[in-house]
């Protein structure tokens, strides 16, 4: 056998650890954003929206990338690893794509797959797949986020039917969704919703003004008296476990797809130091500019190996909350670095979007807060940890 020799894109060795098939999805999605995606990624990122998002979505849908783990109802039913890798190479391109990929599969169709009954199943699953249909995830409302189960959303029983009120705030995909998955109060807890979103009441206001995720359109949800036959609501599941198991499935996601984009901005760093002269050496001479890169080298092929591992875990017995807090706090928080310290080695070149590194650092300050914030992971941990619980509340 040849003697292992130094991988700079691989230093961990980690294809090894992969089998043919999963290097394989991983090629082909790498190839399709290639083509689609980067080319006008930063334009669209400048602009704020992405162009003709419901045509990419059929097109996500054609390779099998949307509630691409999950199985039956035609959808792909590919492993965790490979979710995993696909939303690796859909961060490397940009926070955004692979938000709207993970709020289609692991938030809007996981609801459904997981707690909705089988009519609503039927009739949602195969065209989300397809990307026919597009879904958003209702939980954040304007004066609730890291507290959801204070919302104030309420749906009332009027008759049989259901009769919502209330708002959401920061919903992806909201402005083109198709049916909104809804969390609202009830007599009963807290319970989840199918809404068709051309449902009289429903509206949709485009956040404007975000400096992070742009390319990904962010949305207010407002329901005024919207009326719903008593088989929008999902029949079984009570309480925040509806909300929470879905965003475990997202935060997975996350845990792999934030070292995309830590990876997208190291190579750009790595790149540049090699070809950036000053002092008549290029930096990537100077030990300064060498001890970034280590260090990013290191957090990088860590924080995948991390990914893998709990994607190898979820694949054969499962995940528990907290190792997902795990993967989720550490994951971000150093991917966020890495984009941080890449930034600064493209010294002026670092801020301008003729480099993908600082729209990757503002599209992670959003992935840092969003699906539980780096504090709420944070205490998650130190709950398990300790046997405290050091959220609040009365
Ligand atoms: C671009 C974007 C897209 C999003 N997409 C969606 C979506 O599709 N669907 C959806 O439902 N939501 C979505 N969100 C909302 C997101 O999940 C929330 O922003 C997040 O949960 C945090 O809530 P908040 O912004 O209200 O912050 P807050 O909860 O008000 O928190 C503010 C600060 O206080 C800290 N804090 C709060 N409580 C405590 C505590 N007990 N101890 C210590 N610190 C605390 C937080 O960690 C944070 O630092 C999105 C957000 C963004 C930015």
């Amino acid at each position: 056998m040849a003697p292992r020799t130094f991988d700079p894109t691989d230093p961990l060795s980690l294809d090894d650890l992969l089998s043919k098939e999963e290097i394989a999805v991983r090629e082909s999605v790498r190839t399709m954003l290639a083509q689609r995606v980067q080319p006008y990624i930063a334009d669209w990122f400048e602009a704020g929206e992405v162009d003709n998002p419901r045509e990419l979505f059929r097109e996500f849908g054609k390779l099998g990338l949307l509630g691409m783990h999950l199985e039956g109802y035609g959808l792909p039913g590919m492993s965790s690893v490979d979710y995993g890798l696909a939303c690796v190479e859909l961060e490397a391109c940009d926070s955004g794509i692979r938000s709207m990929v993970s709020v289609q599969g692991s938030l809007a169709m996981y609801a459904i797959w997981r707690w909705g009954s089988e009519e609503q199943k039927r009739r949602w699953l195969p065209p989300m797949g397809t990307g026919e249909a597009v879904g958003c995830f209702g939980l954040t409302e304007p004066d609730y986020g890291s507290d959801p189960g204070s919302m104030r959303t309420r749906a009332k029983r009027d008759g049989d039917d259901w009769v919502l009120d209330g708002s959401k705030m920061w919903i992806s995909n909201g402005t083109f969704a198709d049916v909104a998955v809804i969390w609202a109060q009830t007599d009963d807890g807290i319970r989840g919703f199918a809404v068709p979103t051309d449902t009289p009441g429903f509206s949709a206001r485009l956040i404007k003004h975000k400096m992070s995720l742009r390319a990904s359109a962010t949305a207010e949800l407002v329901l005024e008296g919207v009326r719903l036959p008593a088989d929008a609501a999902f029949p079984e599941v009570r309480g925040l476990r509806g909300p929470l198991s879905c965003l475990t499935e997202a935060r997975y996601g996350i845990v792999w797809g934030a070292m995309g984009a830590a990876r997208s901005s190291f190579e750009s760093a790595l790149e540049y130091s090699k070809s950036r002269e000053q002092f008549g050496r290029p930096i990537g001479a100077f030990q300064l500019t060498q001890a970034k890169l280590a260090d990013m080298c290191l957090e990088l092929h860590k924080g995948l190996l991390l990914a893998l591992h709990l994607g190898r875990l979820k694949d054969s017995s499962g995940l528990t909350t907290e190792q997902v807090s795990f993967g989720k706090l550490n994951n971000v928080r150093e991917a966020l670095d890495i984009c941080r310290t890449a930034r600064t080695i493209l010294g002026a070149n670092g801020i301008s979007l003729e480099y993908p590194v600082i729209r990757h650092m503002n599209n992670l300050e959003s992935v840092l807060t969003y699906e539980g914030t780096v504090e709420m992971h944070t205490l998650v941990l130190g709950q398990a940890l300790t046997g405290q619980d050091a959220f609040g509340g009365a």
